[in-house]
């Protein structure tokens, strides 16, 4: 079987990885010549929406997939009319507007911070009073890492605010004080079989993920099944589903879900019964998914703008590596390490033995 994956970045190298032991065989369409997955598989050269490319991805590819939600929306309609895709276009495209997103989950019972859509400065200053001091301001489209997005203090912060977007679409949301950040692993195939990990709780700095940590047992696991099981059925998704959750005394509401593998799962390659990686090609080519069970206890720390030596982490009893084969540049996702563990004190000794190491070559 030959899966199709637009993006060959670091999610399709450990597709791609996850993928080698099933026999599977992979293509990548992108167009950057030295992105990282390219040597796991074909790499077809070029933009995503080039039609010579999709046409061969198309008609070699059993089945299509993506590292990217990003994937413009006739590319995703051409190739599901020609092979399998999924997750399916409708996912995408729910996934790629912050305010088609929030309206979506709003209409299917999933509680969201407060928004409303602004599309010039006196809209932005009219909604205001409404949605209340702080608030964030999106861009509508394009956003990841905290990009496109500026934090409103008072009313002398919305010009600027207004002008750093440039007149692209936005919201505005009510800023939420989250007692902590969780995400939720879900996974559907297309027999409607759904599976979940533990939930995993994130710690973010500048807009960028830093850790995971793998929490079995939380009391919030069965409010985040229920809603990332909705999600899944609305949209008859098959892949996974990560869904981007905020906890408030309590109670969990929606920041935004990713129709892919997701860098809060990174964890599950060593502390799962079955990676992310694997489950998603799993359910893709509508296999049995695997157990999610947590092996042993387990933290993932990013590796940020640079590496130490690679000796410094390897040495580190119970830590796993991950090189993504990418060049460092400041803000960007250069590797990641695992550390998973019998007890928490020692995932605590080994996360802290991690995070010392990034921070000294962290230039985000
Ligand atoms: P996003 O790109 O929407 O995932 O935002 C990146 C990070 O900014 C999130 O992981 C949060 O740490 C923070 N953030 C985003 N939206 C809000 C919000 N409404 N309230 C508080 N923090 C937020």
């Amino acid at each position: 079987m030959i899966v199709g994956i637009l993006g060959a970045g670091q999610l399709a190298r450990m597709i791609a990885l996850a993928g080698y032991p099933l026999g599977l065989k992979f293509i990548f369409l992108d167009p950057s010549k030295d992105a990282c997955a390219n040597s796991l598989g074909e790499h077809l050269h070029g933009d995503y929406n080039e039609p010579k490319l999709l046409e061969q991805l198309a008609k070699r590819a059993d089945v299509v997939t993506y590292e990217f939600e990003n994937v413009p929306a006739d590319v995703a309609e051409f190739l599901a009319a020609h092979t399998q895709v999924h997750p399916s276009p409708k996912a995408l495209a729910v996934a790629q507007d912050r305010l088609v997103e929030k309206t979506f989950f709003n209409s299917i019972d999933i509680p969201t911070p407060l928004y409303a859509p602004v599309d010039s400065l006196e809209e932005l200053e009219f909604v205001m009073p409404t949605i209340g001091w702080p608030a964030i301001l999106k861009s509508r489209r394009q956003g990841y890492d905290g990009k496109g997005q500026s934090v409103l203090k008072s009313t002398d912060d919305l010009k600027t605010a207004w002008e750093l977007l440039e007149g692209v679409p936005a919201i505005v949301e009510a800023f939420v004080p989250f007692n902590r950040e969780v995400s939720m692993i879900a996974v559907r195939n297309a027999a409607g079989a759904v599976v979940f990990y533990p939930l995993s709780e994130n710690l973010h700095r500048g807009g960028i993920l830093r850790t995971a940590t793998c929490c079995e047992g939380d009391p919030m696991q069965q409010q985040a099944e229920s809603y990332a099981l909705r999600l899944l059925e609305a949209l008859d998704y098959v892949g996974v589903l990560a869904l981007e959750l905020f906890e408030v005394d309590g109670q969990l509401m929606a920041n935004e879900f990713a129709p892919r593998v997701h860098n809060s799962g990174h964890w599950t390659i060593e502390g799962s019964e079955t990676s992310q990686f694997e489950n998603h090609l799993r359910a893709i080519l509508n296999l049995p998914l695997g157990s999610t069970a947590a092996v042993g206890q387990s933290a993932m720390v990013n590796f940020i703008g640079g590496l130490p030596d690679s000796k410094d982490i390897v040495s580190i009893p119970q830590a796993h590596l991950h090189l993504y084969d990418k060049a460092p540049r400041k803000g960007r996702k250069v590797a990641h390490a695992t550390a998973r563990t019998e007890t928490s004190q020692q995932l605590i000794n080994t996360v802290n033995q991690l995070v010392a190491l990034a921070n000294q070559t962290d230039n985000s």
